[in-house]
């Protein structure tokens, strides 16, 4: 069995319906369990920052799939949940990443894995380590607890939800 860890964002409203509509969504595919979900966080947008905060959380899953398979199934949603893909960095409905697929590296056109810019952002790495406290970069073998992005103030904890209940 393959653990895989995604990242799950939105910052058009109901940004909440948005994250846990991708979370059911995932785990309604009979490839994939989805065993860990962390809170869920506030963020102010990075890069393009003239657009509304940003929900995120992140989810631990087991799954049979190979790793393009599992970016298909996650573009799959993001479509189902309605995504515009306009301006890169944009808003959007929901925005479903891979951060990491077992150890694996992964180099090809459609899939870099480690996600590439993780390391860089409090967004992810602060729910990541919620449910991950020990996890290391694949790659490197750094711990993500040490990243200097965990220290940024400018990811809040926005609610606490019972991820793994509401799949029940
Ligand atoms: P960022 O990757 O900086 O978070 P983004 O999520 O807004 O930006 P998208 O528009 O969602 O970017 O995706 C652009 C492309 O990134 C996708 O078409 C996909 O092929 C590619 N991609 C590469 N690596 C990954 C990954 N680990 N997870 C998801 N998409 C990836
Ligand atoms: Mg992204
Ligand atoms: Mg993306």
């Amino acid at each position: 069995m393959n653990r895989a860890y995604l990242s799950i964002g939105s910052n058009i409203e109901d940004r909440q319906d948005h994250l846990l509509g991708a979370v059911r969504a995932l785990h309604a595919y009979e490839s994939i369990n989805v065993v860990e979900v962390s809170s869920i966080y506030e963020t102010v947008p990075v890069g393009y920052t003239d657009q509304a905060d940003f929900l995120n959380l992140v989810v631990c899953l087991e799954t049979v799939l190979d790793a393009p398979e599992l970016l298909s199934v996650c573009q799959a949603i993001e479509n189902e949940l309605g995504r515009v893909r306009k301006v890169r960095w944009g808003p959007r409905t929901v925005d479903l990443d891979i951060l990491l697929y077992n150890n694996d590296n992964i180099e090809s056109e459609n899939l870099i894995v480690p996600h590439p810019r993780m390391s860089e952002r409090a967004f992810v790495l602060i729910p990541l380590l919620e449910i991950a406290p020990a996890i290391r970069n694949p790659v490197t073998e750094k711990f993500y607890s040490e990243e200097e992005a965990v220290r940024d103030r400018g990811v809040i904890l926005w609610k606490t939800v019972d991820g793994i209940g509401l799949l029940s």
